[in-house]
């Protein structure tokens, strides 16, 4: 019979932050897969659990899935860990997970921490609605162009970045997105923890000159203006379109206000030399 896949979240940076599950998973698999073993063993060690690893990164993902797979197929238990949080997030994990379930192994997933999760849940921004996107690009031109996807973005956004490039990303937000509101949550869990909430300009000011260091991942707020729709069309045009449609002048005025949000009044006004 075919063992199984266990997706085992780690801790983000504050070694008590692992679930009692976890810990019992990773004692009683046959084998760990971790994104770096000399890392995985320091926690390992923590806890007391001797495991045999075996490396799972971004560089040998494939080749590496295929032999794990195997080895479940042939009955093993597998525990699949990262450096930090949830595997699979901005971390390798995918490729193993969806060749599992093609090979209809059973996938069992054990919650546990994420920095992005974290930052948006003490962000103070809104959490009904948000959007997951990681990483920006690295080029400059590439990150902006990325950027202008969220311009009209309405829902919280969650990014990672890297300390080095933070405050150029801050840049290129302004420019793109405007003065938002933002959180920014680094080392989370950590000795030197630190949340920055405010405007976009606000973060600048007291950041200052200083060297920004440390995990990083930065909250922005959506787009809480409605777009402006620019028509090509005059308000009596906009009005005669709905008219033609067969509504009533009363509710053509009333769609046309509407679809401009402007107010009923100057539609109204605007509706006089029509018959
Ligand atoms: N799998 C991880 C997770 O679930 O959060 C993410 C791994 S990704 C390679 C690493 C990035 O996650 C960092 O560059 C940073 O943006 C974010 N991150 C991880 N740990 C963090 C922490 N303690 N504080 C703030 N951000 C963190």
């Amino acid at each position: 019979m075919a063992g199984k896949l266990y997706v085992c979240p780690t801790p983000i940076g504050n070694l008590e932050d692992i679930t009692l599950r976890v810990l019992n998973t990773l004692k009683e698999v046959d084998f760990i897969a971790a994104e770096d073993t000399r890392h995985t063993i320091k926690l390992l060690n923590h806890y007391e659990i001797k495991k045999q690893l075996t490396s799972y990164h971004e560089h040998n993902e494939r080749d590496k899935s295929t032999k794990i797979i195997e080895r479940i197929l042939c009955g093993e238990d597998c525990a699949l860990v990262s450096d930090a949080g949830m595997p699979g997030i901005s971390d390798p994990g995918e490729i193993l997970i969806k060749e599992a379930i093609m090979q209809d192994i059973q996938v069992v997933g054990l919650p546990g921490p994420s920095a992005s999760l974290l930052a948006l849940v003490v962000s103070g921004l809104r959490t009904d609605k948000f959007i997951f996107e990681g990483f920006l690009p690295s080029k400059n031109n590439e990150r902006k162009n990325r950027l202008k996807d969220f311009e009209w973005e309405k829902r919280t956004i969650i990014f990672y970045e890297s300390p080095y490039r933070l405050k150029k990303t801050l840049k290129d937000m302004r420019e793109i997105l405007g003065n938002r509101k933002i959180s920014i949550a680094r080392e989370l869990t950590k000795k030197y923890e630190e949340i920055s909430r405010g405007t976009i300009n606000e973060i600048f000011d007291k950041f200052g000159d200083r060297e920004i260091k440390g995990e990083i991942v930065i909250i922005v707020e959506g787009n809480v203006k409605d777009k402006i729709i620019e028509y090509d069309i005059t308000i009596e045009e906009h009005i005669m379109q709905y008219i033609d449609k067969g509504y009533s002048k009363k509710e053509a005025v009333k769609l046309t206000a509407k679809d401009r949000k402007l107010p009923k009044n100057e539609v109204y006004k605007k509706s006089f030399g029509i018959k």
